[in-house]
């Protein structure tokens, strides 16, 4: 017998994979978890009935929300993830020495614990000894933290149940207060194809408060449509002044210099959103 898992990405439309094997379901006090062996993507981690992550395609999403604003600063030390906790930007975090310090807050500790205990691939770094895990209200962390992050990674799930207020204005200010004076915040902002307003109003909303905001894409065959959007905001260095020759010091597998500079090359239905 054959079984497949469907998420019903929109009301019309859903991806299915062949499953080989459920690992883990529970309900934790935040959202419904499961963890299923797929035979296209490997294992995956499910949130609500949503894709988080899965084996074979994240290192597309988890290079391109860290690498892209950690090449753009000059010196990133102080890094906070909000959310992520499969641990997937940390891994990718750590790979820069100037970091020294890497925050992961996220609110459920069930999916800090299965993420270590079944994709240890992704969540391999959580042990690093610059790395501190902090169970708690990211939206909190935040307001409770001024001036000190050269970087702010939001890592969330989709807007819904506890993340709502992770797309809010008020959130968004209190991101620039957490950041020191040169800091950089950047976001997941969902499907171009599918995600419109999301993206519309996270971007408004963005430079309202950054002085640089721009938006950029990378693919990830999981997601919704698999064109992804990120939101970046820099209270001063621009995103797209990168040196396309520059050397990097650690492996990627999708991030180069040359993909940081091009995924700020948008297409034309996705430039007409921003600028509306
Ligand atoms: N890569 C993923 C995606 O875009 O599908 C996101 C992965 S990560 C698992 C998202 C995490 O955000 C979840 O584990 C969830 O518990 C966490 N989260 C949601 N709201 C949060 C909040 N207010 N504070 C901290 N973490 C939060």
């Amino acid at each position: 017998m054959e079984l497949w898992y469907t998420e019903k990405q929109t009301p019309n439309l859903g991806i299915t994979c062949k499953t080989s094997k459920t690992l883990h379901v529970e309900q934790t006090d935040y959202q419904h978890l499961a963890i299923i062996d797929t035979v296209q993507f490997g294992r995956m981690l499910v949130l609500d009935g949503m894709v988080q992550t899965t084996i074979e395609d994240e290192f597309v999403y988890h290079e391109m929300i860290t690498h892209v604003a950690l090449n753009t600063h000059p010196n990133p030390r102080n890094v906070l993830v909000i959310g992520g906790g499969d641990g997937g930007a940390i891994r990718e975090i750590v790979k820069h020495r100037d970091v020294e310090q890497a925050t992961l807050v996220e609110i459920d500790r069930r999916v800090v614990e299965l993420s270590r205990e079944y994709l240890p691939e992704i969540s391999c770094a959580l042990d690093n000894p610059r790395v501190t895990v902090r169970f708690e209200d990211g939206i909190r962390h935040v307001r409770e933290n001024a001036g000190i992050y050269d970087i702010i990674i939001v890592d969330s799930t989709e807007p819904v149940g506890p993340a709502v207020e992770l797309f809010s204005s008020g959130f968004y200010a209190s991101i620039y207060n957490a950041l020191k004076e040169d800091g950089i915040f950047v976001a997941q902002t969902e499907s171009p194809f599918f995600n419109s307003d999301l993206i519309r109003s996270c971007f408004s909303k963005i430079s309202r408060e950054f002085p640089i905001t721009k938006l950029y894409l990378a693919n990830v065959p999981t997601y919704p449509s698999g064109l992804w959007s990120f939101t970046i905001g820099s209270k001063k260095y621009n995103p797209e002044n990168i040196d396309i020759d520059r050397e990097l010091t650690y492996d990627t597998r999708y991030y180069s210099p040359k993909i940081h500079r091009g995924a700020f090359i948008l297409p034309k239905f996705v430039d007409d959103l921003i600028r509306e």
